[in-house]
């Protein structure tokens, strides 16, 4: 079997690379890439000249909206996300930080609204120098962007 091929080759799709290691399961999550029934390759770890260590996922047959760039912008500011067809890269998804995130991640204030009100989680989202900050719609506190977790 051709083994290295099989792994490396995607004629079409997505290849996000550059993912911070340790973020690509949060990633596959977050899109539900493991439930849209294609393949996908996911490496983790993997040699970075310029990181370290990096993850990164390809998803066979699947092509990544503006929308969702910019959702992956917030767990991995410096991804690359390349549109893979037939065999080429034919595009790279410029990735900015959406404005405004809804019903992707948890307030961390106990106290928010909606915690207890079937609303969905709506924060605005401020980068700047200092890094990522995000602030609740509900009870209007601020948060850097690591104290913010995925809802579960
Ligand atoms: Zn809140």
């Amino acid at each position: 079997m051709d083994y290295t091929r099989n792994v490396e080759a995607l004629k079409e799709g997505t290849v996000i690379d550059h993912i911070p290691a340790g973020q690509a399961l949060t990633i596959l999550r977050l899109f539900k890439l493991d439930q849209l029934g294609q393949r996908v390759t996911v490496g983790f770890n993997l040699n970075s000249r310029h990181m370290g260590a990096k993850d990164l996922i390809k998803v066979e047959n699947v092509h990544f909206s503006d929308t969702q760039a910019n959702e992956l912008a917030l767990f991995a500011p410096h991804a690359t996300v390349n549109v893979i067809e037939n065999f080429e890269v034919s595009k790279k998804l410029h990735l900015e930080s959406p404005e405004v995130i809804e019903d992707i991640f948890s307030c961390p204030n106990s106290n928010c609204a909606t915690h207890n009100e079937p609303v969905k989680s709506y924060f605005y989202v401020k980068s700047s120098q200092s890094g990522t900050k995000m602030q609740c719609k509900y009870c209007e506190k601020t948060f850097a962007r690591d104290m913010v977790a995925v809802i579960e």
